[in-house]
């Protein structure tokens, strides 16, 4: 990463000040990853080299010691110097340490203005819905009602009553932004902020929509269709995009529906197969029957084979979760032997048969 300062900025070693902030902005302009044909790790490069030269002790530093001692942060903050003229880099040698973050600061400062609005964002919301372990499995379309800030359907969330004009905001002339200075630790930040007149939008409704007074965005209950994928679990979190918050001249946040799911009293997943046990009797597993066996399909005729013993399986195909398309997982029934807890007289008779038989 040590690479020579001088020769990233273009300069000689005895360069003046000026000359390396005159190199840095020229290649400020031409690298920064906005334009066309940036390039964001040489603009990184350069904006770490014009920390440090820019900067006497660390500059006498990296001229003795190859680098800029150990406060050096890698001068992840960029910016370019459009708009800002005379803006001077030298304010921010150093990140870190101040509470804040540089990268954060700069896409303020430098960005532009519009495109900063452009990228608000409204919040994301959460809530939950609980589902009965059929749903979860074949999944299923549910309704969500949930409280929170929209885009009002009256005026589609530009807040001018439907038909009328919007004007450009005098505040911003439209820019959707304001630029102030602020004094700080670090001397003069100029910042800029969303225009609180039109919120970022750039424009003000001649004639304020009446549903929600010119805001673009309403605080209602609004019912929400959620479509459950089959085979999901508990514990599973679907994201609904755009469903959060909505704000003015931003893009919606997202809404993140939690799932829970209530247990089956018999039938347990075990990835996408469905589990479940039967207990048949001493002689059905001797001789072999066929029992009704309770699937998410609704009742199922099962062969239980002879000689079954306690822990056979019986699968089900196709019985289990859907795993795309039309396959399914399989059903599996374990089976276990229910003995007799007591025996008649006559059963124990014809048991003492058996035994002679060997059985
Ligand atoms: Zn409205
Ligand atoms: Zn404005």
């Amino acid at each position: 990463m040590n690479k020579d300062y001088y020769e990233t900025l273009g300069v000689s070693k005895s360069a003046s000040k000026d000359e390396i902030k005159k190199a840095f902005h020229k290649l400020a302009h031409k690298l920064h990853p906005d334009k066309n044909g940036g390039d964001d790790a040489k603009f990184k490069e350069v904006n770490q080299a014009y920390q440090t030269l820019s900067d006497d002790t660390k500059r006498a530093q990296y001229d003795q010691f190859g680098s800029a001692g150990p406060q050096m942060g890698g001068g992840q903050g960029y910016g370019q110097t459009g708009g800002f003229g005379d803006f001077d880099f030298s304010q921010f040698t150093q990140e870190g340490g101040f509470g804040f973050d540089m990268g954060d600061i700069f896409g303020e400062m430098f960005g532009g203005g519009s495109r900063r609005a452009k990228n608000r964002r409204g919040a994301d919301l959460q809530t939950s819905i609980g589902l009965d372990f059929k749903e979860s499995i074949f999944g299923v379309e549910k309704e969500i009602r949930i409280t929170k800030p929209s885009t009002c359907n009256t005026c589609h969330g530009n807040g001018a009553k439907p038909g009328t004009e919007l004007h450009t905001c005098s505040q911003c002339n439209g820019t959707g932004v304001v630029k102030s200075i602020q004094r700080t630790i670090l001397g003069s930040i100029a910042t800029t902020q969303i225009c609180n007149k039109c919120e970022g939008t750039g424009k003000i409704p001649k004639d304020p929509c009446q549903t929600c007074k010119g805001k673009g965005i309403v605080n209602e209950a609004r019912t929400i269709k959620v479509s459950v994928p089959a085979g999901i679990q508990n514990g599973e979190t679907l994201r609904l995009q755009g469903m959060g918050e909505a704000i003015k001249g931003g893009q919606s946040g997202d809404l993140y529906v939690h799932i829970s799911v209530t247990p089956h009293k018999t039938i347990v997943r075990q990835h996408h197969d469905l589990i479940s046990s039967l207990n048949i009797k001493l002689t059905d597993a001797l001789l072999g029957a066929e029992y009704a066996v309770e699937t998410l399909d609704g009742t199922v005729p099962v062969i239980i084979p002879a000689s079954t013993k306690v822990g056979d399986t019986v699968t089900l195909k196709q019985h289990g979760v859907p795993t795309g398309g039309s396959k399914r997982g399989n059903f599996i029934i374990k089976l276990n032997i229910a003995l007799p807890e007591k025996l008649s007289k006559r059963a124990k008779e014809v048991i003492e048969e058996l035994k002679k038989e060997g059985i």
